[in-house]
């Protein structure tokens, strides 16, 4: 017997407002957003500011498609199929979506969030403190597939497993300072990492070690003392580039690159002349310790002959590979891209020495002699 429901009025009480303008998949944690409040409402939210989370119920204005009534979580095939209630899937008969985020900040109107998972101009319908007592229920039973990871989270987990107990913990960069490692990561390119070193060196011996140092230093200088990683001249314009930024961006005081959301940093490094994805991102990760996985010839070279993805994936697709399937966790993802490099340097080569590697028994391009 179908129930007659009434239909209700919904009114927004206030809109998103951030960078993103299209839905994503996974990697929210380190939006920033503010969620800007009708002013009308303003004295409704006295004392929210007390409260370290909030909930945010909001509406998903922009989900396509009729909803269906079974669905695999997060749209894995491996997941069993279940109920649509059963899920947070966006498409949903109202969509509704709710998150618990980090409250950084109100001002007036105006709250600062950081971890919503909601685009550019999503209507906000209400807002609740995050109380743990209320809303954390110890011993909560969930259904396995909540818990389990993916086919894919499985094989990338079990391959770093691998790796780590072939090769150990890499600690990388190999610098002495945050400053070191964004130097090296422009020097590295197109460069092998012993012809780094000497150039680091070189700086090292000269005193140029520093944003100050290398904007004084004439370019020609500059370009002598790196001349050991090639590419000097277009490399000493780089440096000179990136020094710049650092003094117009945070005063050289490169702990307060920290403090920006990692979406917001990426763009500012990525404006820099010479600074690409592979650059910024290593910059990202091991320099400023945001959670980022950096994807290089190496990384693309294992990934593809394991068949994780094809030899031509984007950029962005092979980051989201990691990012969507681990734990967004920037010492994760540092281990995780040094140990790619070990294998890829030791046994997956050009011409790899399958019989020797830690992975062959799961490898579809093992070469078997
Ligand atoms: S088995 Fe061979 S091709 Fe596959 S990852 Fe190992 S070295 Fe590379």
């Amino acid at each position: 017997m179908a129930i007659e429901q009434p239909d209700m009025t919904l009114k927004a009480i206030g809109f998103v407002k951030n960078q993103v303008a299209q839905p994503v998949q996974g990697g929210w944690e380190e939006v920033i957003s503010e969620i800007v409040i009708d002013r009308r409402l303003t004295d409704a939210l006295d004392g929210l500011e007390e409260f370290s989370h909030i909930v945010v119920l909001f509406w998903m204005h922009k989900t396509s498609g009729e909803p269906t009534l079974k669905v695999h979580p997060r749209g894995k095939i491996e997941f069993p199929l279940v109920g649509l209630f059963a899920t947070r899937s966006p498409r949903r008969p109202n969509p509704v979506g709710e998150t618990t985020v980090r409250l950084l900040e109100r001002r007036g109107n105006i709250l600062k969030v950081r971890g919503l998972d909601a685009i550019n101009g999503t209507p906000v319908i209400d807002i609740k403190p995050y109380i743990p007592r209320r809303h954390s229920v110890a011993g909560a039973r969930v259904p396995p597939w909540v818990t389990k990871s993916g086919g894919i989270s499985q094989r990338l987990e079990d391959i770093y497993r691998r790796l780590m107990d072939g090769y150990g913990p890499q600690h990388w960069w190999p610098a002495e300072s945050p400053f070191e490692v964004m130097v090296g990561a422009v020097l590295t390119q197109s460069a092998a990492w012993s012809n780094v070193e000497k150039a680091i060196a070189g700086l090292k011996g000269a005193g140029a070690l520093s944003p100050e140092a290398l904007r004084r230093l004439p370019l020609a200088e500059l370009a002598r003392l790196i001349r050991p990683c090639g590419y000097y001249n277009a490399k000493a314009v780089k440096l000179k580039s990136l020094a710049r930024w650092l003094g117009e961006f945070c005063g050289d005081d490169l702990n307060r690159l920290s403090a920006h959301d990692t979406d917001t940093l990426r763009r500012e490094l990525l404006s820099i002349h010479g600074v690409g994805e592979e650059t910024a991102d290593s910059i990202l990760l091991y320099a400023v310790g945001k959670p980022v996985f950096v994807i290089d010839a190496y990384t693309r070279r294992i990934i593809s002959r394991l068949g994780l993805a094809p030899q031509d994936t984007s950029y962005a697709a092979c980051q989201a590979l990691f990012r969507d399937n681990l734990p967004v966790d920037s010492g994760l993802f540092n281990e995780y891209h040094a140990l790619l490099v070990s294998l890829a340097k030791d046994v997956c080569r050009p011409r790899p020495l399958c019989p020797k590697c830690c992975l062959a028994d799961k490898c579809p391009s093992r070469i078997v002699k």
